[in-house]
């Protein structure tokens, strides 16, 4: 059956005369956007025999005109001025791909407010900006829909607000960044160090020039804060999310949770928390962790991200696949606007709702089993007071190892569950004694 395009709520919104054609102004035309258009076209008949939709790009905005690229599309629908792509009268859906909060912001928002639905993949824009873009598409009546901004062609996204939606989501835990989940696949794997796993992750494309965003954990903060705002519909800036990256990590930290039974993985975990002063109470962080073997995330090996939901009822559930890549982000962007398109010819949408103002939770106040691992002068009595400075703190030692190095000795803890503050306090005194050598290692470690 031909679908009708419709949205009488927004006179503004030029409906489409031609019956059942919706017009996809696409901006961005690089990695996702030249994969999203290609993907649109291979899929066009199937869509239109399955909705009654014909998905046609009207516009698509770039950056350069002159840049060199494979055009699918004639010439004439590239513009440098993205806001005529947004104001086009034959754009019905827009679809932003460029990344990054400008002008991405400004786009989007003009988008939503002449009633044009928005699908992106932009986790920056989300995590900085979420609140006001989800305010204003849900005061316009048009979907906002942001499939790929997490975990790429992995359907968590459309999970957790629809077949999730009425679970008292307890806990999300994933590896949403694929760089890194490379690079430490590959010093676990093959004992690489840091540094040539990271050159190996830039000469294969995994990872960029300036890998900064990657390797420091900004990336899967950004994904994180908005996994979070779906997982428990509150807001989650994303400079509320505490971030700790993969440079710390060495190959000894990577031999020694082997030899312990673990995976080093970067997560990213956000939790309820219970309330406090009756709000909504959430832990929203990005670490690396020492997770055990046996765990489904430690399987996830490569560029491949996985997210472990727990949920009061339905219990635990994994979704797994890949985070990244043109064409698995595209299929994401594409179930996104088959959606968003057949909203807007039912003249209806998938509202984001009112968030709750919750408060996020300091890592010094939550707690875990911890790793930590120390060289220390091997002579009489350094253990002792090794151990002193943990009892002090009431932080309390579920194992020890030693290993004599010469003169030197490798000692390696694993606590019972304990306050960051008093595990960071314990670390600050450790520091302090002058039979310890060097920074002692630290990794939070995830129960099985
Ligand atoms: P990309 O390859 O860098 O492409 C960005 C595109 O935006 C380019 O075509 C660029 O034009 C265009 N652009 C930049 N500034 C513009 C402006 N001011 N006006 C109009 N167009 C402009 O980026 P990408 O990898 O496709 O990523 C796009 C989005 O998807 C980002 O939000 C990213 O986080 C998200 N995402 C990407 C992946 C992935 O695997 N790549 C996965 C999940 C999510 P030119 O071509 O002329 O330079």
């Amino acid at each position: 059956m031909a679908a009708t395009p419709a949205n009488p709520a927004h006179p503004a919104n030029p409906v489409n005369p031609e019956h059942g054609r919706i017009g996809v102004g696409v901006l961005g035309y690089g990695n996702v956007g030249s994969a999203l258009v290609a993907l649109l076209a291979e899929q066009q008949t199937a869509i239109a025999k399955r909705t009654g939709m014909n998905l046609e790009v009207s516009r698509v905005g770039v950056r350069s005109l002159s840049r060199q690229r494979e055009l699918a599309l004639d010439a004439q629908m590239f513009t440098t001025d993205a806001l005529s792509v947004v104001n086009d009268p034959a754009t019905d859906v827009v679809v932003e791909l460029i990344g990054g909060v400008q002008p991405a912001r400004e786009l989007v928002l003009a988008a939503l407010r002449q009633g044009k639905p928005v699908v992106t993949a932009n986790k920056e824009l989300l995590a900085n900006h979420g609140a006001e873009l989800y305010e204003t598409a849900d005061a316009s009546g048009v979907d906002l829909l942001f499939e790929a901004a997490v975990g790429g062609g992995i359907p968590l996204v459309r999970s957790l607000r629809e077949s999730l939606a009425a679970e008292p989501v307890s806990r999300v835990m994933g590896i949403v960044n694929g760089t890194t989940n490379y690079i430490l696949s590959q010093m676990t794997e093959h004992g690489a160090t840091y540094s040539d796993a990271l050159a190996d992750a830039q000469a294969l494309g995994f990872a960029e020039r300036d890998p900064t965003a990657d390797v420091e954990g900004f990336d899967a903060a950004a994904k994180a804060a908005v996994v979070a705002t779906v997982a428990f519909g509150a807001q989650v800036p994303a400079d509320s999310v505490y971030r700790e990256g993969i440079c710390g990590v060495t190959d000894e930290d990577i031999a020694q949770a082997e030899r312990l039974g673990y995976v080093v993985k970067l997560l990213a975990i956000a939790e309820r928390v219970g309330y406090v002063n009756e709000k909504l109470g959430l832990a929203v962080r990005v670490h690396p962790a020492m997770v055990p073997v046996h765990h489904p995330l430690a399987l996830v090996r490569d560029s491949f991200n996985a997210v472990f939901v727990e949920g009061d009822a339905v219990g635990e559930l994994m979704l797994y696949g890949r985070g990244a890549g043109g064409r698995p982000t595209a299929s994401a962007v594409l179930g996104d606007l088959v959606d968003a398109a057949s909203n807007l010819c039912q003249n209806t949408c998938t509202p984001i709702g009112s968030l709750e103002d919750a408060v996020i939770c300091s890592i010094n106040d939550l707690e875990s089993e911890y790793y930590i691992n120390m060289e220390v002068i091997d002579e009489p009595g350094v253990l002792a007071a090794v151990a002193g400075v943990f009892g002090q703190h009431g932080v309390s030692i579920r194992s020890m190892e030693q290993e004599g190095l010469g003169d030197q000795a490798r000692i390696v803890f694993i606590t019972h569950t304990a306050t960051e503050r008093d595990v960071q306090a314990t670390l600050g005194d450790l520091r302090e004694l002058d039979s310890v050598r060097g920074m002692p290692g630290l990794l939070r470690v995830i129960g099985g």
